[in-house]
């Protein structure tokens, strides 16, 4: 009787952990019907596509970007697709008055919000550093301090519906990459500011969830042709990759890894071996001889 609870109680454990966890883990589409989102750069890329998957699954949802013709047919396929409701505001997220201005929309529109999608990217270059600190504000302002100004507007609205945020980053915001250098500082303080705030909600017992994405190379026109001559890996399709962060974003998590195996696996290195994954990530490149 004794061996068999020393065997039973260990094995109901394991049992009901496993089913904790994997209830936990289940994503089902409905969690994001009549939801109310923004999602920002939807114009195009992986935006666009999180639109289309918000869409089909009954979310009113506000997109913005710089250009309008783009924008307006993503509404009207957003439509075709059945979302509970589909509008655009188009503007450049240079002007921090233009993204306090899209949260404002959503509170008119919408009534309110239950997630923000902050995803848009300002173009960079890549190659070596070439110095131009002008070009590092302005890629700050656009792909961080802009990230900042909306949440700090969208939070009353956020607090309230307890809703989430949702951070699109990359690699190249958790370990050097060359040839991005001002493009990896944006990401890189997007990780500090929104892992700092997260601590702070916690504390606060504030029911937001920050989710912070940690993207591979992914498919879309802008980053293939940047870098699909230099970097030896395929690039993950993006609609796959919008719909992983859609589900990491409904369950809540705090950060989504995609593809796993070419970023969360890679990143186990960093504490152990941080020259060696310095290494893998040079190695990944085509470089020309030195
Ligand atoms: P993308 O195809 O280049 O799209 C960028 C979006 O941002 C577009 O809708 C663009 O629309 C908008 N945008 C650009 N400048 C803007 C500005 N000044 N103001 C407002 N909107 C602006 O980008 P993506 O490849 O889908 O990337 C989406 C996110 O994933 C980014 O945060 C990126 O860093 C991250 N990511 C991508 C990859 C990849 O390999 N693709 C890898 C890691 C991480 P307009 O030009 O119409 O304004």
């Amino acid at each position: 009787m004794g061996r068999l609870q020393k065997i039973l109680i260990p094995f109901l454990g394991l049992v009901l952990a496993f089913w904790f966890y994997s209830a936990r883990d289940t994503f089902k589409p409905e969690m994001l019907r009549g939801k109310r989102v923004i999602v920002t750069g939807a114009s195009t890329g992986i935006g666009e596509q999180m639109a289309y998957h918000l869409a089909r699954m009954g979310s009113h949802i506000l997109v913005t970007a710089r250009t309008e013709a783009k924008l307006q047919n993503v509404v009207r396929r957003c439509l075709q697709l059945g979302a509970a409701s589909a509008r655009f505001v188009s503007g450049t997220m240079e002007d921090t008055a233009f993204a306090q201005h899209v949260v404002r929309e959503a509170q008119t529109s919408l009534g309110g919000l239950d997630m923000l999608i902050l995803n848009h990217v300002g173009a960079s270059y890549f190659g070596f550093f070439d110095g131009d600190v002008e070009h590092v504000r302005k890629l700050l302002e656009i792909n961080f301090l802009s990230y900042v100004a909306m949440t700090t507007s969208a939070l009353p609205m956020l607090k309230e519906s307890e809703g989430s945020i949702v951070v699109v980053s990359s690699m190249a915001g958790k370990v050097g990459f060359p040839f991005t250098v001002p493009y990896s500082a944006t990401k890189f303080a997007l990780d500090g500011f929104f892992s700092s705030l997260r601590q702070e909600f916690t504390i606060q017992s504030i029911n937001v969830s920050i989710t912070l994405c940690i993207l591979g190379f992914i498919d879309t026109d802008r980053a293939v042709r940047a870098a699909a001559e230099v970097l030896q890996e395929r690039p993950a399709p993006r609609d796959e990759c919008a719909l992983e962060i859609l589900k990491g974003a409904a369950l809540r998590r705090r950060e989504l890894y995609y593809r796993y195996s070419s970023t969360r696996l890679p990143l186990l290195l960093r504490d152990c071996a941080a020259e060696l994954l310095d290494y893998l990530v040079r190695s990944r490149y085509r470089l020309p001889a030195a």
